[in-house]
This record gives C-alpha cells, sequence and structure tokens, in this order.
C-alpha cells in the first residue's frame, strides 16, 4: 500500500482503539440538563416545549408503568403529517393526540418504527457506534438500570453528531493521518440525489424524506446550483401551533422561520481530505456536509452516518451489505 494508505489505516485503527477504551458516559458534558417528556403530555404541547428550549428530540418517560418510552423527534412530527394528510377527516382529533398515541400514528400509517435501542452509559463507546449503524438511529439513549428496584433512568442521549465531534476534539493526532480525499475513499452519496427547489412545498420535501428516509434534502436552482438544504428538524417549526395547512407554504418560507442561531450548511470538495472533514466537525455544529464542484453544484451530500460508517466500518470484514 502506498504511504497514504498506511496513514489512513493507522489513524483509523487508532481511533478504533480509543473508541473502544471509552464509554458513552466519556462522551457527556461534565454538567448537562436533559427534558424528559412525560408521554401524557399534548404532541401540540410537546411543540412549544421543544421550541422554547432550542432542542430538537427528547427521551419519553411513561409514568402509568414508569419506564423509558423511546425518543421523541422531528420523524415522529413528519408522522403525524403524513397522517393529517392520510386521515384528513381526523383533524380534529388530532388536537388532541398525545405522545403516547405516536406509536398508533406510526401503525395506522404503516410507517417502518425506528427500532429504539439503548446502551448502558459504561458499555464501550465502539458498541453504542455500532449499535447506531446497525439500527440507523442517529441517536440513542443512555439507559441505566438500578440493580435493586430495576427502574429504569435514562441518563442522557448521545447522537452522530457529539461522537465525532468526541472523536474529533480527542484524536488530532490521529484525524491528521486521514489524508485521503473524500473521492478516493467513496465517502457520502452522489447518485440519486434527492432534490428540491426554494419555490417547491414542504410537502413535497417531507415526502422525499419519507420516501429515500433520509433527513436532510438540498435546495438547488435551475443550474443546479445549492442555496441551502432543508432539514427534518425544520418541519417543527412549519407545523407549531397545529397549522398544518401551512405545509402547501414554500421551502423558501418555512427556512425563513429557522432560529437565529442555526448554523447553516457546511460545504465541501470532492477533492477535499477526512482530515479537513475532522478539523470542520471539530470546529463547528456539522449535522452533514453537502458536497459541490467548483461552482457551487451540487454533486453528493455526506451524511453523518456515512463518516461514522466509514471510521467504524472500512476493512472491517461484517461492514455487511452497504445500504
Ligand atoms: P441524513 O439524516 O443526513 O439524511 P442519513 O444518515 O439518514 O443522513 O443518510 C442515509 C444515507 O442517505 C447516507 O448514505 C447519505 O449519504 C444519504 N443521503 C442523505 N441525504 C440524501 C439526499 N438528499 N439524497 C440522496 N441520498 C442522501
Amino acid at each position: 500500500p502506498s504511504p497514504l494508505d498506511r496513514d489512513q489505516q493507522q489513524g483509523i485503527r487508532a481511533i478504533r482503539d480509543f473508541l473502544k477504551v471509552r464509554t458513552s458516559y466519556d462522551v457527556l458534558p461534565l454538567s448537562f440538563r436533559l427534558i424528559v417528556l412525560d408521554t401524557g403530555l399534548l404532541i401540540k404541547k410537546s411543540l412549544n416545549i421543544l421550541t422554547q428550549n432550542s432542542i430538537v428530540s427528547a427521551p419519553l418517560w411513561d409514568s402509568d408503568t414508569s419506564r423509558f418510552a423511546g425518543i421523541l423527534t422531528a420523524t415522529d412530527y413528519i408522522n403525524v403529517i403524513q397522517y393529517y394528510y392520510q386521515f384528513p377527516d381526523e383533524i380534529s382529533k388530532l388536537d388532541q393526540f398525545r405522545l403516547s398515541s405516536l406509536r398508533d400514528i406510526e401503525k395506522a400509517i404503516g410507517a417502518i418504527p425506528i427500532e429504539t435501542v439503548s446502551v448502558h452509559p459504561s458499555q464501550p463507546l465502539y458498541e453504542a457506534c455500532r449499535r447506531m449503524l446497525k439500527t440507523r438511529a442517529r441517536r440513542i439513549p443512555l439507559v441505566d438500570v438500578d440493580d435493586e428496584t430495576g427502574r429504569e433512568t435514562v441518563l442522557s442521549v448521545i447522537t452522530q453528531y457529539r461522537i465525532l465531534k468526541f472523536i474529533a476534539v480527542n484524536n488530532e493526532q490521529n484525524t491528521v493521518m486521514l489524508k485521503k480525499c473524500v473521492r478516493d475513499i467513496n465517502l457520502g452519496t452522489y447518485t440519486n440525489l434527492a432534490t428540491a427547489r426554494m419555490d417547491s412545498t414542504v410537502l413535497d420535501a417531507i415526502h422525499l424524506m419519507v420516501e429515500h428516509n433520509i433527513s436532510c434534502i438540498p435546495i438547488v436552482d435551475a443550474d443546479n446550483r445549492v442555496l441551502n438544504a432543508f432539514e427534518a428538524v425544520d418541519v417543527i417549526p412549519c407545523i407549531k401551533g397545529g397549522a398544518y395547512e401551512e405545509l402547501d407554504g414554500s421551502i423558501g418560507e418555512a427556512l425563513c422561520k429557522r432560529p437565529d442561531e442555526s448554523p447553516g450548511i457546511y460545504t465541501c470538495g470532492e477533492g477535499d481530505r477526512l482530515d479537513s472533514i475532522f478539523d470542520t466537525v471539530r470546529k463547528s455544529r456539522v449535522h452533514r456536509l453537502v458536497v459541490v464542484d467548483d461552482d457551487n453544484r451540487l454533486r453528493g451530500v455526506i451524511s453523518l452516518s456515512d463518516i461514522l460508517k466509514y471510521v467504524l466500518l472500512e476493512g472491517e470484514e461484517d461492514s455487511g451489505p452497504q445500504t
């Protein structure tokens, strides 16, 4: 192998070793808050709570059984929207739905539920990552069980972003070894890209996300130049207050409803190296990279799961079929 390949392999191996000796516990900040929502809460109210606290997801707690009941994410709201369009006569009922109805809504629209796996916080981080990739979950809850009472406690939730950030911050000496470029390691997706225009409707974008099982649609102009990206979480401000009719509005309008602190999109080129992608992750709140050419035309999308998959599974025997 070339020196470049050798360095790359060495860097990746070192990162994997690092993930094997760290636990999910290590990823957590020294002090943090966790907002847990009771499943008895009205779905409508949950939207306000997320917005007020500038969060886009929360673990659910079933106080009847005193058990952890999964994680509320933007996907759940997208399911509610689909339900509304499939059963328009039920709109009056929709206002009364509680978070405990989410599983029924999922069933009614025939959505494949995202398996809720949880990990114990003291398990190796490597295990948590493998589980995440296997189930395609973008976040997993850390659940601890009390030995004596058998009671579950949700300690926190770790996301792909948090893990990649943790790797980036603590492995600078290893990530500098990753000098192969995006094109050479085939990182990301470059064919059958789902895109929309500024004047497409929010509903169009939602349908694309559901159909492709993705959470981000690049927004391009007539020349395929990248203008922005519509994310699943952008749906939340659109339906706040129960205004489901507004989904017929344009993506352009919807993007104006983004909170002020929203970071915007990050782009990279196919010639960019993995180490510079880790630099971006180290410095910024990246949720994916949109790959563009020199004229800012869309070439591809690199999701955090693509990066995590490469770092964890590249060259492994059981990397399995790429789905
Ligand atoms: P995201 O949640 O950022 O959409 P996922 O981790 O769900 O990303 O991505 C799943 C796969 O879909 C990844 O391999 C990613 O490269 C690909 N992907 C992401 N966005 C798009 C898109 N707009 N069109 C086609 N493929 C995409």
